[in-house]
Formats: C-alpha cells, structure tokens, sequence
C-alpha cells in the first residue's frame, strides 16, 4: 500500500495569545460618589485570613459583601463603596485593594490572506459561504476547537476512528483558512459561515492510503458536499485515486488540491497527484508579494495561485499558528469557491471553476503560476 505523506513546513509556533486589553468599567471614576458601590478584588496580608468569616467580617464592616472567595489565594470579591475601599487600602492586614475592571479580548486577527485575495470584498458584500458544504480531507478537525464550528465528517484511517480530532494539526489548520468563525477571538476563514466537514483520511502522523482517499471522496460525493479541499498529494499517480476525483468532478463537486511542495527544476514538472488530474485544481503557493512560494511546485496543470505562506490559522487545544505550505493555498481556493457558491447557488462546479480561472490576477509564466493570484471580488462579479 503506497503511503501519501502530505508535505507542509512549519515556519513559526506561534501561540497567538490573547493579548488582554484592560479598560475600567466606569467612566465616572473622576467624580466618585461615596455610596456608589463598585466591584473591587481584595487581598489579605499573608497569614492574615483566618477564615472566610473574617474576610466577610472585615469586608462588611466597611460598607461592602463579598461576591466570591477564592479557593487558592488569599483574595475576595467585594462589592463596596469607593470611600471604603480606599480606606481598606490603608489596612494592615489587606494587601491590596484594586478594582475588578471589565477584561476584553482582542478583536480577531485577520490573517493577511484574507485581503489578499480579496475576500474582505465579499464578506463586507455579505456573502459569507452560508450554505455551502466543505469536505476537508486531511488529518481530522479539532471540533473542539472555539473558531471551528464542525459540522459532522468520517474517518477513513484505521485505528483513527474520529474525524473530529486531530492529533496532527494539519487538518484544523486548514479548516481555519476556510472557515474560521467571525467571532472577537482568533482568526478568520475565507468563507466564515460554510459548513465545515471533517474527512479523515490521514492519520496523526500525516500519512494516508489511496484507498482512504479515494473513501474520503466518495464519502463526499455521498453526503452532498459541494467543495472538497485535499491539501494532501504523492509523487505518482493511481487509476482509483483519478477516478475517485473524476466521479466527484462529473457529480457537480468542486475539487481542489494541493499542487505540491516539491519546488521548481528546471522544465520539469513537479506537480503532485491528485492535484494534477483535470479534475482537479491545482493551486500553487504565493507569499504576500505575490512572489511564488519557492516550495511551491511547477506544471502545465497549476491552476491558480493563493496565500500559503507565514499563513496564521487554527491549531487544536484553541490554539493558533503560522504554517508554510501550499496546503495552506488550497483551503483560500475552497474557501473562495464556497462564497462563488454562496452567491450563485445555482452556478456548476465547472462555471465556479471558471469564475476562479478567468478572474486571477496574472502572475506570469503560467508554469509557474497557472492563471494566477486568486481575486475573488472580481469572481462574485
Ligand atoms: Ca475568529
């Protein structure tokens, strides 16, 4: 059985931590109002809390009650007028007095792809992927995830039996560059509200079987998908894994792949399989310059171009990070034409996959870049 590696590299871990933005709640702080009780977290000197009673003893006597004790450290929560608290502040046996003030996270961070191939167009045109089946066939998706919402899927990989973890990281990247939620966290996916399908058909480790892709894709055909995203390929081809890809194509699905990242030499072609079936789009990688990624490979079946490089997107345990590859490419590619759909629900697979075509931004050489940059403003027009 030939095993399938899927090929991207990690350029950065990087946890995108959410920076805590603090502001008070009150804007009124410059005029206080003694009786005006506010919400205050109240340290006790070490050694000094005897005993929750003391703590409420303490805290009572100046005006305030307690809304919650600590387990683990020598703090309360107390609601208690500004003067008193101020005062508690001068208190031998109180540490510190500071004002529970309203924490907010970051507003989410819009990875550069995004813009880049104009999808911010369409999102602020309201076209959003609402209704629009994705199939991503990759390592699993972290359902668990908080910027995914996952909307079902199967694993085709033996000893892996659910599609919606992912022990690899892989697949939950590039669910996130398709469909990361519009939410205040995170990230952002081309096509925020498509419906997200998990298809396993690699294992933790990266790797597959042609028969697993090949059920991964039927499963698709199966269960109505629209679009199929395979950031996956191999170095030769397999006459069930063309078929596979043929019979998704003729059933009305949009088929897209990875072209690979094996790079350029000379005149040869490096396009991996699936991608280089006609069935299927190839799509290469860009950097935000619109330079070809230097991994990205080279043929006469490149398709079109995307971002996938220093892309920053889903990782599991809510996590996030930046990954090169042109995996990383092929989920714009979905992403861009699940909004088409969203538009057009009456369009064909073989009209979106024109739209995509005769709407890049040409790049040059079409060997090295097919048609080019992806635009998708100019392929909901
Ligand atoms: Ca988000």
């Amino acid at each position: 059985m030939k095993k399938w590696m899927k090929s991207f590299s990690v350029i950065l871990i990087a946890i995108l931590a959410f920076s805590l933005a603090f502001g008070t709640a009150q804007a009124e702080s410059s005029n206080p109002n003694a009786s005006v009780k506010k919400e205050y977290l109240i340290g006790f000197a070490k050694g000094n809390k005897a005993s929750a009673q003391t703590s409420q003893n303490l805290v009572t006597a100046a005006g305030g009650e307690v809304q919650h004790t600590f387990q683990y450290m020598d703090v309360v929560e107390v609601s208690l007028p500004e003067k008193a608290a101020e005062a508690l502040k001068k208190n031998p046996n109180i540490a510190f007095v500071e004002e529970n003030v309203e924490v907010m996270a970051t507003a989410q961070t819009v990875p550069w792809g995004i813009p880049h191939i104009k999808a911010d167009k369409a999102h602020a045109a309201g076209v959003t992927g609402s209704g629009v089946k994705v199939a991503i066939l990759d390592t699993g998706i972290d359902a668990n995830h908080a910027d995914l919402n996952v909307r079902g899927g199967a694993s085709f990989v033996a000893g892996e039996p659910n599609a919606l973890q992912d022990g690899n990281g892989h697949g939950t990247h590039v669910a996130g560059t398709v469909a990361a939620l519009n939410n205040s966290t995170g990230v952002l996916g081309v096509a925020y509200n498509a419906d997200l399908y998990a298809v396993k058909v690699l294992s933790a480790s990266g790797s597959g079987t042609l028969s697993g892709i090949a059920q991964g894709i039927e499963w698709s055909i199966a269960n109505g998908m629209d679009v199929i995203n395979m950031s996956l390929g191999g170095s030769s081809g397999s006459t069930a894994l063309q078929q596979a890809c043929n019979n998704a194509y003729n059933r009305g699905i949009v088929v897209i792949a990875a072209a690979g990242n094996s790079g350029s030499s000379g005149n040869r072609n490096t396009i991996g399989y699936p991608a280089r079936y006609s069935s299927v789009i190839a799509v290469g990688a860009v950097d935000s310059n619109n330079n070809r990624a230097s991994f990205s490979s080279v043929g006469n079946e490149l398709e079109v171009m995307a971002p996938g490089a220093n892309i920053l997107s889903t990782t599991p345990g809510n996590n996030y990070a930046s990954f090169n590859g042109t995996s990383m490419a092929a989920p714009h590619v979905a992403g861009a034409a699940a909004l088409i759909k969203a538009k057009y629900p009456s369009m064909t697979n073989v009209q979106i996959r024109d739209r995509l075509r005769n709407t890049a931004t040409n790049l040059g050489d079409p060997f090295f870049y097919g048609n080019g940059v992806i635009n998708v403003e100019s392929a909901l027009q």
